[in-house]
């Protein structure tokens, strides 16, 4: 059964309708310095109806289909990083786990809601003492009558007193003073009397100006139907749900860095400095196609999660592919918004600039979900367990079996024949990871070229990604275990020396 509309034209019509709202009747460059947006520009494309997308087809949405909701988050960042965000909250942290976990009465009313009503929904999960340990929160539930008490403090949720609906976490009051180790999921509407979230405060987030966040005071009672049912743990249907999650980044960082290389291209290819165009110049040129790389590199990462990321599937211990997608793919983000500006120049260094937005807008990819200097650790942990229970310790000879790895070590495996010692320190663990994420991203990257994708761009790419493994891969290498002087100020003076 599919959806009685074709996709492209529904793509087609959210894609122009962003394109007139963002860039005609209202100007996004001249309201970047305001937060939030005028209620017509959202009005307009949350009237293309661009969550049903996320939504089954026995509700009544498109099916839930990775590749159409990818395409739709593409689509959007190359507008706006924050729609694209903005949908992306929707999508990966709200409606997707309802369709996967939800009951029948709670999936009935949400997804109604949202497709009559254009609602939103968000995820808290972070507090304040507790962000990257987020098993360890302090928010907790308990069961009273026909429902669950909820209370805590979060903060940072994305759609922050915007949202009419919320996934909770929290733990289990054992008892008085003591939580339990799983995490409850719970949707909380804050339309009902008894589920108002009240916001302490608004945040002056650096950038993604058109999202609020703050701090949230939560007191409220979720009825008992509106809990989601883990298949076994809370704590594994929340790594299902965060590695879907960082496996459809892509989406949004696809968009983005299209837009941030079109953007350069234009620029590059208009102004002149000393006689010449900036695209005539080597150094020009190495930015322009590393930037396009990044493209092949997010295309390739959205084809290979349009067939592995889908609710259908469980991605319970998808970490090393996941967590690979999502560390390389916003640093990316962040190099592209970068890279713009250095070949714009001052007129970018401004926020009616897309490129001067574009790094503080994306550099938050690089921390939320998971800081990316601890999902690179994660890789190479989980990677040296695996061939510690494997009994390898060639590296060379692990890529070459591992499925994430197989096509990309063929190419650059000679590179890797070295044992990995048993124990490496954390920003070893932290270089390797970076390493691993990259082959794992050639591996997508070559399955891209063999299903069609044009030769040129793939084989860019392939060397670009080449030069990237070696330069990291010596860092790697070097020795380096210098610590902080953490009592610095004696001595420390160059004045007078
Ligand atoms: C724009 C934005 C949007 C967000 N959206 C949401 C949302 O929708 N819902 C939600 O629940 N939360 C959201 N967050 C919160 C986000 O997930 C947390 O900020 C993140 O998990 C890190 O937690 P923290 O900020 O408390 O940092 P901390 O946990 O204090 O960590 C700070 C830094 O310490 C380092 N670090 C920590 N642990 C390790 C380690 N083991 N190894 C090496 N280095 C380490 C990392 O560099 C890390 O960035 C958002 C945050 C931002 C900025």
């Amino acid at each position: 059964m599919t959806h009685p509309q074709p996709f492209d034209q529904f793509l087609d019509h959210f894609r122009t309708t962003c394109h007139d709202s963002y860039r005609r009747r209202g100007d996004i460059d001249k309201l970047s310095m305001q937060r939030g947006l005028p209620p017509f520009m959202l009005r307009e494309v949350m009237a293309c109806n661009p969550l049903s997308v996320n939504i089954p087809l026995e509700y009544g949405g498109r099916g839930a289909k990775t590749d159409e909701i990818l395409a739709l988050l593409s689509a959007a960042s190359y507008e706006s990083l924050a729609l694209s965000l903005t949908l992306g909250i929707n999508s990966a942290l709200f409606l997707q786990p309802l369709a996967k976990y939800g009951t029948d009465e709670a999936r009935n009313l949400v997804f109604r809601r949202f497709l009559e009503q254009q609602n939103m929904g968000g995820l808290m999960i972070t507090e304040p003492g507790h962000g990257s340990d987020a098993l360890n929160m302090q928010t907790s539930f308990r069961p009273v009558d026909d429902g669950f008490l909820i209370q805590g403090t979060k903060h940072w949720a994305g759609l922050t007193g915007w949202a009419d609906f919320w996934l909770l976490t929290a733990r289990e009051q054992i008892r008085e003073g003591e939580l339990g180790r799983d995490i409850g999921f719970f949707i909380c509407d804050v339309s009902q009397a008894e589920q108002h979230i009240e916001v302490e405060e608004f945040f002056d987030n650096l950038g993604l100006y058109q999202i609020p966040y703050g701090r949230n005071r939560i007191d409220v009672k979720v009825p008992e139907l509106f809990r989601l049912q883990p298949h076994s743990t809370g704590i594994k249907l929340m790594l299902d749900l965060l590695h879907r999650s960082r496996l459809q980044f892509p989406g949004m960082a696809l968009g983005f860095i299209h837009r941030m290389f079109d953007e350069a291209m234009i620029h590059t290819r208009e102004r002149a400095v000393a006689g010449k165009k900036l695209i005539e110049l080597d150094q020009v040129q190495h930015r322009l196609s590393e930037l396009q790389s990044s493209y092949t590199i997010a295309s390739a990462m959205c084809a290979t999660s349009s067939k592995t990321a889908g609710i259908d599937k469980d991605l319970t211990t998808a970490s090393v592919q996941a967590n690979s997608v999502k560390s390389y793919v916003t640093d990316l983000m962040q190099q592209a918004a970068q890279s713009l500006v250095q070949m714009v120049g001052a007129k970018a260094y401004r926020l009616s600039h897309i490129g001067g937005r574009g790094i503080t807008d994306s550099r938050p990819f690089q921390i939320f979900e998971g800081s990316n200097d601890m999902l690179y650790a994660q890789i190479s942990e989980a990677f040296t367990k695996q061939m510690k229970s494997l009994r390898l310790a060639n590296l060379k000879d692990y890529l070459k079996q591992h499925h994430l790895t197989t096509k990309s070590s063929d190419r650059i495996g000679r590179l890797f024949d070295f044992d990995l010692k048993s124990e490496l320190t954390q920003r070893k663990l932290v270089d390797l990871g970076k390493v691993i994420s990259r082959i794992v991203s050639m591996e997508m990257v070559i399955d891209l070229g063999e299903n069609g994708f044009r030769k040129d761009l793939i084989d860019n790419c392939l060397d670009h990604l080449t030069n990237d493994i070696m330069t990291l891969l010596g860092v790697f290498h070097l020795p380096a275990q210098v610590a902080v002087v953490e009592d610095y100020k004696d001595n420390s003076q160059w004045f007078g020396r």
